[in-house]
């Protein structure tokens, strides 16, 4: 599943590829599972809109839309022709008035690509743009979200791990009883955060991830709000790391990877200390850690 890492590497691949462009058409495939809002209403917000940015908010992709009310829309999805579309940056668009967000689940990933490009089998939707270009989401296994956001109000709930402050952090984690690690995969503490990261962070900071989150010291919880940023920050640096079958905007397979100092390492030796490192489950997911450099 894409962390926030390889979440944050797509937007900002898609941002430069399709900022400014317009969306003429929309064409949306008959699996309903992808589709969180209604077909008509995701068609309808779209056709003709302006992507004004491309952002991350939690593990979605938030395209912030520009609409074109004056002109008259073309509602209906998958016959629309070619209808002449605004020019980017003309008075015709209204301040950003929606969103559409997509949640890219275990295998979505969106391509951008000329319209001649086979149209690959689990394609969901497919955007023409004013460009020329075409923006796909394709999604075999139909964990991924395609929704709209008419009022351009999205909050995928939780503190932004790359902004939160340290008192902040401190306040989200103190007298919280469970484990730290389950506390740090708590979408509505923190958002995007998941297993990978979760796993390198507590080991950088000498934690391990079944401490309770109330009994761990400030100081130590200085030292995880630090590696938390250190870690998501070195994979974003590194283009995200990935254990998953997806490809980034520019349709390049696969991701460098930082390399894991505990997870996914059962069984081999630490990298500080040789000690063999462990693999317990917590609240349903594998955690790895050092048994002695994490206490
Ligand atoms: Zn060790």
């Amino acid at each position: 599943m894409p962390e926030l890492p390889e979440v944050e590497t797509i937007a900002r691949g898609l941002a430069k590829r399709v900022t400014g462009d317009v969306v003429e058409s929309v064409w949306l495939g008959q699996k309903k599972e992808p589709l969180k809002s209604p077909a008509t209403e995701i068609a309808a917000t779209l056709e003709r809109s302006r992507i004004a940015a491309v952002r991350r908010i939690g593990k979605h992709i938030v395209f912030d839309l520009e609409r074109s009310d004056n002109v008259g829309r073309t509602l209906m999805s998958g016959k629309t022709g070619k209808p002449k579309a605004p020019r980017p940056g003309s008075k015709l668009f209204a301040p950003t008035a929606a969103q559409w967000i997509v949640h890219l689940g275990m295998t979505g990933r969106m391509q951008v690509c000329e319209p001649e490009t086979e149209v690959e089998k689990h394609t969901h939707a497919i955007l023409r743009l004013s460009s020329g270009r075409e923006l796909r989401f394709v999604d075999p296994r139909r964990f991924g979200r395609l929704s709209v956001a008419p009022a351009a109000d999205f909050s995928a709930g939780g503190i932004e791990p790359l902004e939160v402050d340290l008192d902040r952090f401190v306040t989200l984690f103190r007298g919280r009883k469970t484990p730290i690690k389950s506390a740090l995969l708590n979408q509505t503490l923190l958002r995007g955060v998941g297993n990978i990261y979760a796993d390198e962070s507590l080991f950088r900071a000498s934690i391990r991830p079944r401490r309770r989150a109330t009994s761990i010291t400030r100081e130590q919880l200085g030292k995880l709000h630090t590696s938390i940023k250190e870690v998501l920050k070195e994979a974003i640096a590194l283009g995200g790391s990935s254990i998953s079958d997806y490809v980034d905007a520019n349709g390049d397979e696969g991701f460098f990877q930082l390399e894991h100092r505990v997870y996914g390492r059962e069984g081999e030796a630490c990298l500080v200390c040789k000690t063999p490192i462990k693999r317990v489950v917590i609240a349903g997911r594998s955690s790895h850690y050092c048994p002695n450099c994490q206490k």
